[in-house]
């Protein structure tokens, strides 16, 4: 894997562990900005950077994108809650051949691999109808949305692969009380849980079950590396689905 030179833009909680697990993968950190002000986005040590990761925040995503691709530097940004910008951002980037960004709302490996193996066992399920599916997702007490956003991709996903079973979901504490065709989803929030989600198949005989559970924010600042090493070699737009992707595809 080819050494690169990384210019980290925002410097707080992922920005750090993205800083450790870059330096443990043989990378460079050449440049660390953490605000708009810093003299860092003026000077010829930013220009000298093969990519920018950034993690900061919605209302200065977009500037940030923007200036580092003028500059001509790849960007990888996992910064959530900008969409209007992003849309423009991307549609840039799809009509100027010569520029490379990939943004995902979920850096984790394993969320994504979650993603994919729930996807195809949904496709299989929509014509096997003694299966009904629940999605249960626990998170720390702090977590002000209910149900996570990781949830509803999930649900969205099944609902996709089963239109012949659900119509649409639903949050609630008791599967039994809502319609068949609408997926139930329950959230609790509980301590200090990084994040745990079920997507539960159950049958009067049997049950399957798939589940996913984090340990902290690693995952995520692993998966923005392994999609800045993904860029570095590419034109265009990308998200975590084209990654997978191209993993699934080895490993066929
Ligand atoms: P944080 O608040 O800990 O860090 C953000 C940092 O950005 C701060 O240190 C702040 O000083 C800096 N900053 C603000 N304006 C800046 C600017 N103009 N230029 C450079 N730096 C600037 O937040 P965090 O937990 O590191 O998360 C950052 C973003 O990433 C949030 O939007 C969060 O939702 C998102 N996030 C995404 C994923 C994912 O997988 N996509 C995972 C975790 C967090």
């Amino acid at each position: 894997m080819k050494s690169l030179k990384i210019a980290l833009i925002g410097y707080g909680r992922m920005g750090r562990i993205i800083e450790e697990i870059a330096l443990s993968r043989g990378h460079q950190v050449v440049a660390t900005i953490d605000s708009k002000d810093s003299p860092l986005w003026q000077s010829s040590t930013l220009a000298t950077a093969d990519i920018a990761i950034e993690f900061t925040s919605p209302s200065v995503a977009a500037s940030n994108c923007s200036t580092l691709l003028d500059m001509g530097i790849p960007v990888v940004s996992g910064t959530t809650g900008w969409n209007d910008e992003l849309t423009s951002l991307i549609e840039r980037v799809k009509t100027d051949h010569s520029l490379s960004f990939f943004w995902a709302s979920n850096f984790s490996i394993g969320v994504n691999l979650f993603f994919a193996l729930n996807r195809q066992l949904a496709r299989v399920m929509n014509s096997i109808m003694e299966y009904h599916v629940s999605i249960e997702e626990t998170h720390h007490k702090h977590k002000l949305d209910a149900p996570s956003g990781t949830a509803i991709t999930l649900a969205e996903e099944i609902i996709e692969e089963m239109p012949e079973k659900y119509k649409g979901w639903a949050l609630t504490p008791n599967s039994a009380s809502i319609e068949e065709n609408i997926l139930p989803i329950s959230s609790t929030r509980l301590g200090e849980v990084p994040g745990i989600h079920t997507a539960r198949y159950t049958s009067p005989v049997d049950v399957i079950e798939l589940k996913h559970e984090a340990f902290g924010r690693q995952g995520f600042a692993l998966g923005a590396l392994m999609a800045a090493e993904f860029l570095a070699e590419r034109k265009g737009f990308y998200t975590m689905q084209d990654m997978m992707a191209l993993f699934i595809k080895k490993s066929c």
